[in-house]
């Protein structure tokens, strides 16, 4: 199979079996995505969401954000993962975007990585969820299961791997297939213990050839 053909045949999976494909983050505008996203590092979206209406409703917009000090929005994001950071990044970010910005979340991968606690993943996912931009955010979940169904080569670093994704995946699709790889990661191709059994790309899956066929023939 080429590996054209291979990219082809996932996303008609994936396009087939969840056509609706989409964030977990709850959330009601591009402010609120942003604080939801810049949250979510090393965190789950689950543990997120059930902070965020508390964020949202003390603070609705980045104008209000911008007032805010440490203490009083340490509180509020202290049951998730690097608080003081989240802390300190979303701060920043919100003055920045009042001083930088008009206020106003910027569409473009350039300008968003400028923001505290922004990077290129966090600008990827704003760009191609808001504005369903072509570019394509690299988590580990991303980066796993691109890997093992083939998709991804030799990628050593989630750019080399983003750089491959965008290669092969059609312009409009490579929004929605951000989502395809991130949910597949989370709940079937897990980390440790892919559930192949229930998976419905097995036949092709190079990894599940490679590495879980020969240990289910063994019987281990
Ligand atoms: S067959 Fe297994 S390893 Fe391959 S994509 Fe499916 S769950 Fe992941």
């Amino acid at each position: 199979m080429t590996r054209k053909e291979r990219y082809q045949q996932v996303l008609a999976y994936f396009q087939e079996h969840n056509p609706t494909a989409e964030t977990e983050l709850i959330y009601d505008s591009p402010y609120q995505l942003l604080v939801a996203v810049v949250l979510s590092a090393q965190c789950t979206d689950k543990r997120v969401n059930m902070t965020t209406p508390a964020i949202f409703a003390k603070y609705p917009d980045v104008q209000t954000l911008a007032t805010a000090t440490f203490d009083e929005l340490f509180p509020l994001i202290r049951s998730i993962s690097y608080p003081n950071n989240k802390t300190k990044h979303l701060i920043g970010m919100a003055h920045m975007l009042v001083n930088d910005f008009g206020g106003e979340i910027p569409m473009t991968v350039e300008e968003l990585v400028k923001l505290p606690g922004v990077g290129r993943k966090t600008a990827n996912v704003i760009t191609s969820v808001i504005d369903e931009q072509p570019n394509m955010a690299v988590d580990t979940h991303v980066f796993r299961v691109a890997a093992r169904l083939g998709l991804t080569r030799n990628a050593t670093t989630p750019l080399a791997a983003e750089k491959q994704l965008v290669q092969y995946i059609p312009k409009e699709q490579i929004h929605i297939a951000h989502h395809w790889l991130i949910l597949h990661g989370r709940y079937i191709c897990l980390a440790r213990s892919p559930k192949c059994g229930e998976c419905g790309l097995r036949a092709i899956c190079p990894y599940y050839k490679k590495k879980i066929k020969p240990l289910e023939k063994s019987g281990s």
